[in-house]
């Protein structure tokens, strides 16, 4: 299935990177719950252990549940490779790690998941890189933050929380006129709504946790190539050009062309980073990938019809969702995320930190949770949880003020989904 690009989404969602497997025939992809792969000879191995030739040695680096969704998502992203691995947060510094180095900066939009700000503002400073955020539609803003030692420009397509789509062709065009990488978080919209890699972006990284998993049951992230950085074209990125002492010299661009990235992300990456996703956790999104096409299209339309329902109600102040015509995002949607602007919104409620609070205590089909993209309908108070850790001005920045809760819109029925917050809004504003 890997060789036929030509097949639509709902196709290779449930097909690429699959074959029956070559020892049974099962049909669904196994899960190759071991360890180590046996050589065939010495030859074998010490072929495998240099790089010479591709396949399995031991599963911190491969395994063939995990390469069968790395293919998968490769596919629906349309990039050359992905390496999966253990987290969302994971996928980020694996996705920093090849191009960042003592010194070296980020490039990053303010409008980020709460726990990516806190990952870029204070944890990768101890290895020597730093982050400076912009705001993503100021195009002036972001080239002036750009300087000799950014590596890369971060954003998310759908950012999470605040209701904001972002202009990723625009970014990549300023990210390619530095001579970086534009990396795009693309948990929110899914392959299924936005394709990253074709409005320029160079990589792509996932939380698997959130709607390519769909049911909240494993933790998993990915890193895709596209495959057409020029790693080469200057000095800036010697992990990829200049020789890799540990593999006797070799240099992953030279060698390995439009899949150099892939192949550092596992021979480096995951062999040192231990970041490893495991085959259960691979097959549990294995199993939720095949549908994502069909649950994207409802959460779309149910929080289309919630987000509507909750604008018009006197009980809320005003909704972020940029499905809305009075959203700022609205005509940028309907450019660049025709299929819909995702599930995900705020609202702000009358009453402010106390009728928020109230609410999440009063909805019954909401479960009050730190997570996102469950085939649930969830809920959560940004500032007394996931954005507890920013400054009031990083929170307001983010879109995650006090008196704002974060729905993440689940494919109940939408009647009850509206019900619910009917009952829990009386509640709350009582
Ligand atoms: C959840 C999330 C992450 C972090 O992913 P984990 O799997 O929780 O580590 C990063 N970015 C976005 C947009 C997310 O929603």
């Amino acid at each position: 299935m890997s060789d036929t690009p030509s097949y639509g989404f709902d196709t290779l969602q449930i097909h690429a990177g699959a074959r029956p497997d070559p020892a049974t025939g099962a049909r669904q992809t196994p899960i190759y719950q071991t360890t180590a792969y046996v050589f065939r000879d010495a030859d074998h191995a010490a072929a495998l252990f240099n790089l010479q030739e591709v396949g399995y040695i031991y599963s911190r680096l491969t395994n063939p549940t995990v390469a069968v969704l790395q293919e998968r998502i490769a596919t629906l992203e349309g990039g050359v490779g992905a390496v999966c691995c253990s987290s969302g947060h994971a996928a980020q510094i694996m996705a920093l790690f090849p191009l960042m180095g003592p010194g070296r900066n980020v490039v990053a939009s303010t409008r980020l998941y709460g726990g990516t700000v806190t990952q870029f503002s204070q944890t990768i400073k101890r290895f020597g890189w730093s982050a400076k955020f912009v705001d993503t539609d100021d195009l002036e803003a972001v080239k002036a933050a750009i300087d000799e030692n950014t590596r890369a420009v971060f954003c998310e397509s759908i950012a999470n929380p605040g209701g904001y789509v972002t202009d990723i062709r625009a970014l990549a065009d300023v990210a390619d006129a530095a001579g970086i990488p534009l990396i795009v978080d693309n948990t929110s919209a899914t392959p299924y709504l936005c394709r990253p890699i074709e409005q320029g972006a160079t990589l792509v990284v996932h939380s698997t946790t959130k709607y390519l998993t769909g049911n909240g049951t494993v933790t998993g992230g990915c890193i895709v190539d596209s495959g057409r950085f020029d790693w080469s074209a200057n000095d800036k990125f010697p992990s990829l050009s200049a020789p890799e002492p540990a593999y006797h010299g070799l240099k992953f661009h030279e060698t390995f062309g439009s899949l150099a990235y892939t192949f550092h992300g596992i021979a480096i990456g995951l062999r040192d980073l231990g970041m490893t996703m495991n085959p259960q956790a691979a097959h549990y999104t294995l199993m939720g990938i095949e549908t994502l096409s069909l649950r994207m299209q409802r959460h779309v339309e149910n929080a289309q019809k919630v987000a509507a329902w909750l604008e018009a109600d006197p009980r809320v102040d005003y909704v972020t969702y940029a499905g809305l015509p009075s959203s700022p995002y609205y005509d940028r949607v309907q450019k660049c995320y025709p299929k819909g602007a995702g599930a995900l919104f705020t609202f702000a409620v009358k009453g402010g930190y106390e009728a928020c609070v109230k609410l999440v205590n009063a909805l019954e089909i909401f479960s009050h949770v730190a997570n996102l993209g469950d085939a649930r309908s969830l809920i959560i108070h940004s500032a007394s949880t996931t954005h507890r850790q920013l400054s009031p001005e990083q929170q307001e920045a983010a879109g995650a003020g006090p008196n704002v809760v974060r729905v993440s819109i689940g494919i109940e029925d939408a009647a009850d989904i509206i019900a619910d917050l009917d009952q829990a809004l009386t509640k709350a504003t009582a």
